[in-house]
């Protein structure tokens, strides 16, 4: 359908909760939309469409997106021509039902129907009823990219592949994105060539499964081959991945990561409890031993990765022992980073069918606490070490609390804080520690590393 270029610009607010893949998924929709004349407004209450992009990770990520629906329902009254729109895993988990509750919401959008935005929000404005797209219309919209959406200049994210094969009992990525589907390496490196044409010089490679990359399509494609394509484009300063599953970390991606020069020594590989029984109730496939040779053997190969990890507390049936032997794990691993979620049900995984989510909530945050209080002693301890040191810093761009601060991240991700001018967003510059907290470095620009 051609737009119609006399009619007025049509005003989108678009919020995005949830993951990188959220947030690289609504850029795609923006340039959907885009390419129709619609403009973006920070502005909700000025917005002819409105739409959510959801993570159903969580449930407090979904209460805050039935909250904004919540508020939305009288405006919608005022106005009937506005159009409401819920995207992503939350619209894919939650179905027709979600419909009922919010009788107000025009479309719902499934995590493979991105590619169709515009085309559903127009149908509403020409008068279509409630739409709901659900399911595989366009698997992989990543192809076609508009790169004047991109967020952020200097870094970007790439699809390399969505959903997941695995059933890991508490997660809810299989229901919202579905199988495994993977892109082939000569788009990936094609997009990755354009985005550092146009100023990119950090890229994170996005998958649900990402060292899984390469066992759909067959071929000769893996994780580890397509770091080795990507190390070899110039301009190109730092290449990342995420998110790693323990067992699929072979001896050859081990290798990549150890010779390829742009590829940043850190990987987040998610071990999510310290407890084989634990483990077992989650079918993570691995015993807290296997990781921990995993681990060694990384070490052996590649030295310079430091490795940050996921841990879940409260998971069904956790025991003061297990969540001791989790404790004990983190004292032992000595992880550079660690995100702790206290466990909740999420609707449809085999958890909440088979399993009872039976660890009081006062535990759960109990646990939070003292893990948390652990790992942030060893993070102390091992930034503090870096005092003295002189890391490259990659510039994201002032810090949040004062502009005359840049912050950075050095290839492990550690933040850094040091004085200097904005101009410098997006190189690399040698920074002398000088100061180190749990969760930042802080220091000097010196001449050279
Ligand atoms: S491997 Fe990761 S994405 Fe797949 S089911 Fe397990 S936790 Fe979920």
């Amino acid at each position: 359908m051609e737009p119609d270029v006399a009619a007025p610009l049509q005003k989108v607010f678009l919020e995005t909760f949830g993951c990188q893949m959220n947030f690289l998924d609504s850029e795609l929709v923006r340039g959907r939309l885009a390419e129709r004349r619609y403009v973006f407004t920070a502005r909700r209450d000025e917005a002819d469409v409105v739409a959510f992009n959801t993570c159903a990770v969580r449930d407090h990520a979904e209460d805050r997106v039935r909250n904004r629906l919540h508020e939305l329902r009288r405006a919608k009254e005022r106005r009937p021509d506005l159009v409401v729109a819920v995207l992503g895993c939350m619209a894919q988990r939650e179905g027709e039902a979600l419909l009922e509750r919010f009788p107000h919401v025009d479309i719902l959008c499934g995590t493979r129907e991105f590619g169709r935005i515009d085309e559903l929000v127009e149908r509403v404005r020409g008068g279509s009823g409630p739409i709901v797209a659900l399911g595989e219309h366009e698997p992989l919209p990543d192809g076609r990219r508009d790169l004047s959406q991109r967020p952020q200049k200097h870094s970007a994210f790439v699809t390399i592949q969505r959903g997941c094969d695995r059933a890991c009992t508490f997660c809810v990525v299989p229901r919202t994105r579905g199988p495994e589907v993977e892109r082939s390496m000569d788009d990936l490196e094609a997009e990755v060539r354009a985005l550092v044409a146009d100023g990119v010089v950090d890229v994170t490679l996005l998958g649900q499964i990402v060292n899984a990359y390469g066992r759909k399509s067959g071929g000769d494609a893996s994780l580890a081959r397509l770091l080795r394509r990507l190390d070899r484009v110039d301009g190109l300063l730092r290449l990342r991945f995420v998110t790693s599953f323990p067992t699929l970390l072979t001896p050859d991606l081990m290798q990549a990561l150890q010779d390829c020069e742009k590829v940043v020594s850190y990987l987040h590989l998610p071990v999510q409890s310290g407890s084989n029984s634990c483990l077992k109730r989650m079918a993570r496939g691995y015993t807290v031993e296997s990781y921990l040779r995993l681990s060694d053997r990384l070490r052996e190969v590649a030295p310079k990765i430091e490795l940050a990890t996921d841990l879940i507390v409260g998971f069904c049936g956790e025991s003061d022992a297990e969540f001791a032997a989790t404790l004990d794990l983190v004292q032992r691993a000595e992880f550079v980073q660690a995100f702790i979620f206290k466990y909740s049900t999420r609707p449809g995984t085999a958890a909440a069918e088979r399993m009872v989510d039976d660890v009081p909530q006062a535990v759960k945050e109990a646990r939070n606490q003292e893990l948390l209080r652990a790992q942030e002693e060893i993070q102390r301890r091992r930034n503090r070490a870096r005092i003295g040191s002189i890391e490259q810093v990659l510039v994201d761009g002032p810090s949040k609390r004062d502009k005359a601060v840049l912050a950075g991240r050095t290839s492990a991700n550690r933040m850094v804080h040091f004085r200097g001018a904005a101009t410098l967003q997006g190189q690399v510059v040698p920074v002398r520690i000088g100061d180190a907290t749990a969760l930042s470095l802080s220091g000097t620009q010196v001449a050279d590393g």
